[in-house]
């Protein structure tokens, strides 16, 4: 009785075929290509604790200028702040400008590239490799959520309930509404503080 030969696929034959060369392309795998688009997000998630103290000073120095912001006019410096915002977050975290920043809250994973937008934990269909049922090549958003979040100091914020995405708010600075919304929360307290010194 003969042995069974493999069968030769129509691939092999083609790349037996090939001319000899000494010049291979470094990557022509798609899903490693698909892959490593996700490197820098991925990056930022590992290291959350480093982010979210840097975010932390950052946001400290953004709100010092609040006086700067204000007497140049919140809406002028919109354009410029929102040009580097958005190059910087979309390098870092592949951010999608909702305009509604919660990277502090979701272990620096921006839940705006689920692709269906959850913004309160994942979906049921969370594959077993941990990847997303819709996107099979990338890792779900809100499972490196988790993982980033348990790095970081005040990562319990994650169980924090999330308002829905206001789309009118797209395309605009978290930075600026974030700063301002911190200004006008302090405001009472110093008005006390001087109330207090007058008296
Ligand atoms: S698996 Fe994760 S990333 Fe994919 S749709 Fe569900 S929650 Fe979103």
């Amino acid at each position: 009785m003969s042995e069974q030969q493999p069968a030769v696929t129509q691939a092999t034959l083609v790349k037996k075929a090939a001319p000899k060369s000494d010049y291979k392309p470094a990557d022509v795998s798609p899903q490693r290509r698909v892959q490593r688009s996700f490197a820098v997000r991925l990056w930022s998630i590992r290291h959350s604790r480093l982010l979210e103290w840097f975010y932390s000073r950052f946001a400290d120095i953004f709100l010092l200028l609040h006086p700067l912001w204000k007497g140049i006019g919140y809406g002028r410096v919109e354009a410029p702040v929102k040009f580097v915002e958005k190059r910087v977050k979309g390098f870092m975290f592949d951010c999608r400008m909702c305009g509604q920043c919660v990277l502090s809250s979701t272990g620096m994973s921006c839940p705006m590239n689920c692709p269906k937008q959850l913004r309160n934990g994942p979906c049921g269909g969370v594959r077993a490799n941990g990847n997303c049922e819709v996107e099979p090549n990338m890792p779900c958003v809100w499972v490196k959520a988790w993982e980033g979040s348990r790095n970081m100091v005040h990562g319990d914020k994650i169980l924090d309930v999330q308002k829905p995405v206001d789309q009118s708010l797209r395309e605009t600075s978290a930075w600026l509404r974030v700063t301002a919304q911190a200004a006008a929360a302090r405001q009472p307290a110093d008005n006390a503080t001087k109330t207090g010194a007058s008296a």
